[in-house]
């Protein structure tokens, strides 16, 4: 399946706020946004207007990369979305949030949603006491989430686990941080995702 190779900083530079793709670099001076905050090309630092029709694409853009989530997959929880009892775009990000890389970047065992992405790749996690190894799994209220036993001595899911402890996982996941299990004890709603995204902007996009 295609998916973007290139420098991802080019990727928030583009949307013109940080998207915290690259982990511990995103709170440094090294972050491309403190150091080139325009877009990248060499017409980025001219002035552009946007249309409107601009600015809902550039919103769905970045609802996908903060994800990152290919556009087949997005249009596809477009529908899911639109299927469901409520508003669309605010359905769309509870979907987005339930995949199962977030959940574990949401609980603190991953830097970024890339690295949760590749650590549940390989298989550290199981939902129900059963692995799962795909990353877009769709977590639902009552499921429970684990760290195997066998991950548990990992350097590099300890450090993040350390690095992480501030963090308080959002309250549709309850979490023991004993013994690395969440249940899921509700779907998440809009004010549970703290990122700068106008749904409404997408909504727009995709129904004309
Ligand atoms: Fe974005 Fe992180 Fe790169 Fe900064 S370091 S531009 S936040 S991916």
């Amino acid at each position: 399946m295609a998916r973007y190779t290139e420098a991802v900083c080019r990727l928030c530079r583009r949307e013109g706020q940080k998207l915290f793709l690259k982990g511990d670099r995103c709170y440094t001076q090294k972050c491309a946004m403190e150091c080139r905050p325009y877009p990248p090309g060499m017409h980025g630092q001219g002035r552009s207007k946007t249309s409107e029709y601009g600015l809902q694409k550039r919103e769905k853009q970045k609802a996908r990369r903060y994800y990152g989530v290919l556009e087949s997959q997005f249009r596809k929880y477009f529908e899911m979305a639109s299927k469901r009892q409520g508003q669309t775009g605010e359905n769309l990000l509870s979907i987005l949030e339930s995949r199962l890389d977030n959940t574990v970047y949401r609980l603190g065992f991953a830097m970024s949603r890339a690295e949760a992405r590749q650590l549940v790749g390989h298989g550290h996690f199981t939902v129900n006491g059963k692995k799962v190894n795909i990353p877009s799994f769709l977590v639902k209220p009552g499921m429970v989430i684990s760290l195997k036993e066998s991950s548990r001595s990992l350097e590099k899911i300890k450090a993040n686990v350390e690095a992480n402890a501030f963090r308080q996982p959002p309250k549709w996941l309850e979490y023991d941080a004993n013994n690395m299990v969440a249940k899921v004890v509700a779907l998440p709603t809009k004010e549970d995702i703290d990122l700068p995204i106008e749904e409404h902007l997408i909504v727009e996009l995709y129904s004309k």
